[in-house]
């Protein structure tokens, strides 16, 4: 399988009040071709800030981002537009995306047009793209109030299509949908990954529809990764106690996060993060030394990472008395 994008080390701040907000604190992660990638934490880990770097909305501030082979930062000026059309982003809200007074062709069309595609030629191939994810070819020559969320959110994907990327980072695309819309539109983008051999990260707060799509998933707790592995052995044998919390998660009311279970205390802020291992002070099982040592992402098995170093060390955590 070929790696389309890898983050070795990265690391994303915010700057504040005079303040460094360190939302991703070094990430190290690949993505391959045809691969869905599920990306999952709770709110404000630090998930849409990795998207936005990955995607060159945001610079890292440390570590490298490579891209189909090319290393993002020493790309000249010039190269960049072209190098990030490859790379494409859905957002969450599919209205603040699309200009409200557009019609939708143009919209759809505005890429191919800047890659200098003719306007007859272009509109042609954005009622192609629109067929593509189910919308009458007629849409064009609409405005984004005349259709529903659903139907927004996949003029977004037609629109995204538009630059043939290689990979596109979906930012929880399904979130602001009605329970329909949701299945249907994450049932197009898996379609689209394999007929367009993209690869996709997939983020989102709905655990079971990231267990249905994904390949692989990867467990964010503030600014890191935690855990990485297949669908299977995330769900069939989590092994970061975060993993084990994240996946036995109930809904939050809102619709629009979850609540991990047994788990005490808040999410630290990013501000101060707790010292050594950034979940200890919420985790039942650790040990002293997890409030000195962070602990690194070591592979703990073919596909599977984890960061903890009860893992790490081959000790299970059950054999280890809560204190
Ligand atoms: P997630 O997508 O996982 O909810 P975000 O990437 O949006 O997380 O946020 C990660 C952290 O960065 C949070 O603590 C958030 O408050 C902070 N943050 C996000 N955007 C900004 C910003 N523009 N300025 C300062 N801090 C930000
Ligand atoms: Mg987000």
């Amino acid at each position: 399988m070929k790696e389309i994008i890898k983050l070795s080390d990265v690391v994303v701040d915010y700057y504040r009040n005079g303040n460094t907000v360190r939302a991703v604190a070094g990430v190290d992660l690949t993505l391959n071709s045809g691969e869905i990638l599920g990306l999952v934490g709770e709110s404000g880990c630090g998930k849409s800030t990795l998207g936005k770097a990955i995607v060159g909305i945001l610079q890292p501030s440390q570590g490298e981002i490579t891209f189909d082979g090319q290393v993002v930062k020493k790309l000249t000026r010039g190269q960049r537009p072209s190098h990030f059309r490859n790379l494409q982003m859905i957002f969450q809200d599919p209205y603040g995306s699309l200009n409200p007074r557009r019609k939708i062709g143009v919209q759809i069309a505005d890429g191919l047009l800047v890659a200098g595609m003719s306007k007859k030629n272009a509109l042609a191939k954005a009622e192609d793209l629109l067929e593509k994810v189910g919308l009458p070819r007629a849409a064009i020559s609409r405005f984004p109030h005349q259709f529903s969320g659903g139907q927004r959110q996949r003029i977004s994907i037609a629109r995204a299509l538009a630059a043939s990327p290689t990979a596109i980072i979906a930012d929880e695309p399904i979130s602001a949908l009605d329970t329909s819309s949701q299945a249907q539109v994450a049932n197009l983008l898996v379609k689209l990954v394999e007929e367009f051999k993209m690869g996709m990260i997939f983020v989102s707060h709905d655990l079971s529809i990231v267990r249905r799509i994904s390949d692989r998933v990867a467990v964010m707790y503030l600014g890191k990764i935690v855990e990485i592995g297949t669908v299977d052995q995330i769900w069939n044998n989590p092994s970061h106690p975060y993993t084990k919390a994240l996946i036995s998660a109930i809904p939050h009311a809102d619709g629009n996060s979850f609540m991990p279970k047994d788990l005490p205390g808040d999410v630290p802020n990013p501000l101060s993060p707790p010292t050594g291992c950034r979940f200890h002070p919420r985790c039942q099982l650790a040990k002293p030394d997890c409030r000195i040592s962070e602990p690194r992402l070591v592979r703990l098995s073919d596909n599977r990472d984890v960061a903890c170093v009860l893992q790490n060390a081959g000790t299970s955590p059950n054999s280890i008395s809560l204190d």
